[in-house]
C-alpha cells in the first residue's frame, strides 16, 4: 500500500506539530479528505510554508505510508489572496473550509465537494455575487452533496409538482395548496422555491451565478437555516462572525 500520489486538493486547515512540522488536513478530488503531515513546514525556507496554510489549492504529492500520508512537495496555483487579504471574506472562506472538514469523508468521492468549495472561495474572490447569497448556494448545495436535503420539487404530502406554495420544515419538503392543512406550513414564494431548485439542481461550476431580492433572500435562507438547526444540529465555530442574517 506504500505509495506516492499526485493529488488535486485545498487545505482546509492547519495544525501546528512539535518545532517545525504541521498536520494539514487537505480535501482532495482523489481521495476524500486526507490528514498529511508537513515535515519542517514551518522552517522559513521550507518548500511546503506556504503550501502548508488554509486556502492553498493546486497539486499536492504525497507518500501514502501504512496509516498516514506525508506531504513532500506542492505545486500551488492558488492561495486565494483575494480572500484572505480581506477580513469580512476571511470569515466566510473560513465558513466554507470548516463545513468541507465536517462534511468531507475520507476514502470518499468527495470530488463534487472539492469543486464546489472551489468555486465558492472563487466567487469570494471575485466579489460580484453578495456573500451571504454565496454562503447560502454553498450551504444546500453542501446538503444535495451530502444526499440528505429537503424535497423542493414535490409536494411531501401527495408528490403533486402544481401549486407548490409552501414549505413544512418538520415533513422536509415543500407542500402543495391541497395538502397544505396536513401540517404546519408557512409560504414559500415561486422566487425562493425556483432558487432552491436551482441550487439542488444547477452544475456546481455555474451555481454561484444568481442574484435574489432581500425579501427572496430572506425566503430562502429561513428554510435552510431552519433546516441546519434542526437535521444538522452542528455550530461551526466560524459561524459567530458572518454577518447576522
Ligand atoms: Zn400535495
Amino acid at each position: 500500500m506504500e505509495q506516492n500520489l499526485s493529488l488535486q486538493g485545498i487545505v482546509l486547515s492547519a495544525m501546528p506539530v512539535g518545532e517545525y512540522d504541521k498536520r494539514l488536513s487537505i480535501l482532495t478530488k482523489e481521495r476524500g479528505k486526507i490528514s498529511a503531515f508537513a515535515r519542517g513546514a514551518r522552517r522559513p525556507k521550507s518548500q511546503l510554508l506556504a503550501a502548508s496554510n488554509p486556502f492553498a489549492f493546486g497539486t499536492f504529492e504525497v507518500y501514502q505510508g501504512r496509516d498516514a500520508y506525508t506531504l513532500h512537495r506542492a505545486d500551488i496555483d492558488t492561495y486565494f489572496t483575494e480572500v484572505t487579504g480581506d477580513m469580512d471574506a476571511l470569515w466566510y472562506g473560513y465558513y466554507f473550509l470548516e463545513s468541507a472538514e465536517y462534511f468531507g469523508l475520507e476514502n470518499a468521492d468527495e470530488h463534487l465537494r472539492m469543486v464546489l468549495l472551489y468555486m465558492a472561495l472563487r466567487a469570494l474572490s471575485k466579489g460580484r455575487m453578495q456573500r451571504r447569497q454565496i454562503r447560502l448556494a454553498f450551504d444546500f448545495k453542501t446538503l444535495v452533496i451530502n444526499g440528505d436535503y429537503p424535497n423542493v420539487f414535490a409536494c411531501g404530502f401527495c408528490g403533486s409538482e402544481e401549486e407548490l406554495s409552501f414549505y413544512s420544515a418538520g415533513h422536509r419538503a415543500c407542500v402543495c395548496a391541497k395538502c397544505k392543512a396536513k401540517d404546519r406550513v408557512t409560504p414559500v414564494s415561486p422566487s425562493a422555491l425556483y432558487t432552491l431548485q436551482f441550487i439542488a439542481a444547477a452544475d456546481v461550476s455555474k451555481l454561484f451565478s444568481f442574484q435574489l431580492t432581500e425579501d427572496v433572500e430572506r425566503e430562502v435562507s429561513d428554510i435552510i437555516r431552519a433546516y441546519y438547526r434542526r437535521y444538522v444540529k452542528h455550530e461551526f465555530n466560524s459561524e459567530a462572525f458572518l454577518e447576522s442574517n
